[in-house]
């Protein structure tokens, strides 16, 4: 069945059985897992951190940015997850999740560089390649270089 809400439930492990129309959170493995809402059965996980996935609560309902492409499942499903309800956005050519992959993964380095390296003299340059949050991210770091 189609799942067009889905609900916070936080747990400390993934269970093995997951219920349609809930999002699984585990604070501790920094992860959310929730089944595909196209109704496929299909699990997808959602890491939690600044290079993946950001988590948003407001105490009732959850918000988890950038979009979920299940691109791996046969569904192909594409949606946001805004306020706990699924808003469908349109599928992508195979050409469309091939550069998506590949910005990931090049966010994904840029980021890893610059958490191993907080302190180089000159940070601008690398800042200026990353993508807005992980700019903020970014500069978390810096202003607290003794939290390593
Ligand atoms: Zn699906």
């Amino acid at each position: 069945m189609t799942a067009s809400h889905l609900r916070p439930q936080f747990v400390e492990l993934i269970p093995a059985q997951l219920a349609e129309g809930v999002l699984y959170i585990s604070t501790q493995y920094k992860t959310a897992v929730h089944l595909c809402p196209c109704g496929c059965g299909n699990r997808s996980v959602t890491p939690i951190s600044p290079a993946q996935w950001a988590l948003k609560w407001d105490g009732a309902e959850v918000s988890l940015w950038p979009s979920v492409g299940n691109w791996g499942f046969p569904c192909k499903s594409h949606y946001v997850i805004r306020d706990g309800r699924v808003h469908w956005a349109s599928r992508w050519t195979e050409a469309q999740i091939e550069r998506g992959a590949q910005r990931d993964r090049a966010d994904r380095q840029s980021y890893y560089r610059a958490v191993r390296r907080p302190a180089e003299p000159d940070a601008s340059g690398w800042r200026r390649h990353l993508p807005g949050f992980l700019r903020t991210a970014a500069r978390a770091i810096r202003s607290h270089p003794d939290d390593s």
